[in-house]
């Protein structure tokens, strides 16, 4: 009975876990290609701003209370009732264009049979590309849908993914190290920590010698670069699932990489050192090792989870 609760709770978790860092539905790309180009030739909306909106939205609704529910076949955006029927409108997701235009509600009927329906997929796009075109620019455009700088930052960041790789098929992982070089790590995620008052490990330290190669995990936007005090020269990059990833640690940086940059899974972007816990240069407190830390922006909040069960499942991809 023991063992067969174990085996329940360990297949859970592997179905959980992955959904985490690329959601579960990350699949149809075909159909939501398709969608995005359509709509692209039809409102002159570039088709990586629409994909970089529905990605985002993507990501983020199953944080969302009003959203849980959502299923269309193809899109992921959720658009709350204020938004689309009018803040004072008394009905609740109303269809009829007159009385939400009264109520300056957005929503719009996109396959012309005289509703706009909420339960309609093709409503709520031509809905989003309409909302996005009425701006002079995408991110005025998305500054003004969410409110949010991160989320704002989030979704250029996405969008800029989609135009340079000319795809939405961006879930390659590779493991931070190099598998040419010896390396080796545990699960210390959670631990506590000896440096910098009471915090809580928020990574895995892989421990490899000086100058061993840091690598990419994902197609990502190199977000931050520079010194901390507390992970010494780091690094941060965000992948289209809203999840960022810090290397810390590092001896040096790869070339003349820069924030802003877009890397790939197992490009070089650093080297194994052992910086950190003081001002900027300080060096040696601790053996070399490359802390890796995961991120997850919600759209409301940032949190971390253990990156130890990812970094198993990427040691088996090819590098
Ligand atoms: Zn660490």
């Amino acid at each position: 009975m023991k063992r067969r609760f174990l085996i329940m709770s360990l297949s859970l978790v592997m179905i959980v876990l992955p959904s985490i860092i690329a959601n579960a539905d990350d699949s149809n790309h075909e159909a939501r290609m398709k969608m995005y180009k359509d709509y692209e030739l039809a409102s002159g909306v570039p088709w990586y701003e629409i994909a970089a909106v529905d990605q985002y939205e993507r990501n983020i609704y199953k944080f969302r209370e009003e959203c849980k529910d959502l299923k269309y076949d193809t899109i992921s955006i959720c658009m709350i009732n204020e938004r689309w029927s009018g803040p004072e409108n008394p009905y609740y997701y109303d269809n009829d264009s007159y009385t939400i235009n009264l109520f300056g509600g957005i929503a719009k009927d996109g396959d012309g049979d005289g509703v706009a329906d909420i339960n309609n997929e093709h409503d709520v796009m031509y809905t989003m590309v309409e909302y996005l075109r009425s701006f002079d620019d995408f991110e005025g455009a998305i500054e003004a849908y969410y409110q949010k700088e991160q989320a704002v930052m989030v979704i250029k960041e996405i969008a800029s993914l989609f135009e340079h790789f000319d795809t939405i098929v961006l879930d390659k992982r590779s493991l931070p190290v190099s598998k040419r070089y010896s390396y080796s790590f545990q699960d210390n995620y959670g631990a506590a920590r000896s440096w910098g008052g009471a915090r809580s490990h928020e990574g895995i330290d892989i421990f490899a010698c000086y100058s061993t190669p840091v690598l990419s995990t994902a197609y990502g936007v190199v977000e931050i670069m520079g010194w901390n005090d507390y992970g010494g020269y780091r690094i941060g990059i965000r992948d289209i699932y809203n999840t960022y990833q810090y290397y810390a640690h590092l001896q040096g940086f790869e070339g003349d990489l820069k924030e802003g940059d877009i890397v790939e899974p197992g490009q070089v972007i650093g080297y194994v050192g052992s910086t950190g816990y003081g001002k900027e240069g300080t060096s040696g407190k601790f053996p070399p090792h490359l802390h890796f830390g995961l991120y997850k922006y919600d759209g409301r909040c940032e949190w971390a989870f253990n990156p130890y069960p990812h970094l198993r499942r990427w040691e088996k991809e090819k590098q």
